[in-house]
């Protein structure tokens, strides 16, 4: 199993336009973050979880080539805005199965009406094939590979997290429920909504990440979804051992 954090910026993305803050001038890489997603290779599969308001832009700099299937979370703008920018994907190996919970397709359906009630000829459309999950029923992408969807709390909007194998990917939430606490337990690694130092209400910020942190207890953690508050290399220190702010481009694999 390998995560490649395509994205690990807030729904702004840092920098912020107009901002002039610490981190939003900083020179570090690791403090220039697209929005987020992560993309999941294992057993020859490919998955992209979250199709983000950066998706071509993350797609062209890790040479995406293919897709075998995208899992959605949920459809706020920065982790749905970028589904059109399949296209090119589907130009070369046909539809693509698209993993979402009933309340993200109500809104899909909604946002990109185009695609399912085409009102003219031309223009390329999304070829989507849509697939509806519901939590704790897990399906297999591959021979060993393991799907959980596991719902968590954003604010009020239940959304989803994956589990993929003993990875699993847990953005946008402000509650983790106790039934779907029990399915993130024995992970090797989990990346982790932590949006900044202050409370938030409808994210996880950092004293509330590390709560889960220490609860789940996963052997490694890395947080993302993360404020121009943060400036990666100062903060660093603010983290315990086995845990690490997420940054764009880092690769996460099985040791
Ligand atoms: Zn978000
Ligand atoms: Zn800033
Ligand atoms: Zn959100």
């Amino acid at each position: 199993m390998k995560f490649t954090l395509l994205g690990t910026g807030t729904s702004t993305g840092v920098p912020s336009i107009g901002c002039e803050c610490e981190t939003c001038t900083s020179d570090d890489p690791r403090d220039k973050r697209l929005r987020v997603s992560v993309l999941v290779e294992h057993g020859g599969q490919t998955v992209l979880i979250d199709t983000s308001s950066d998706f071509r832009q993350q797609a062209l700099r890790v040479g995406l080539r293919h897709l075998d299937a995208v899992l959605v979370t949920h459809c706020h703008a920065d982790h749905i805005f970028g589904l059109d920018d399949i296209r090119p994907l589907n130009f070369r190996h046909g539809a693509l199965g698209v993993y979402a919970n009933e309340r993200a397709w109500v809104d899909i359906r909604r946002i990109f009406k185009y695609i399912f009630e085409p009102s003219h000829f031309g223009g390329g459309l999304p070829q989507v094939v849509a697939h509806t999950v519901t939590h704790g029923a897990a399906f297999c992408l591959g021979p060993d590979f393991q799907v959980t969807p596991i719902e968590v709390i954003h604010g009020r909007l239940p959304v989803m997290a994956y589990r993929l194998n003993d990875f699993a990917y847990a953005t946008d939430l402000s509650e983790i429920p106790p039934a779907s606490l029990d399915m993130l337990r024995g992970l090797d690694a989990l990346v982790l909504d932590c949006l900044r130092l202050r409370p938030h209400p409808t994210h996880l910020w950092l004293e509330r990440s590390l709560d889960y942190v220490r609860e789940l207890r996963p052997r490694r953690a890395y947080f993302t979804h993360i404020a121009h508050d943060i400036k990666h290399a100062r903060d660093a220190a603010l983290l315990p051992g086995g845990v690490e702010w997420g940054y764009d481009g880092l690769e996460i694999n099985d040791e």
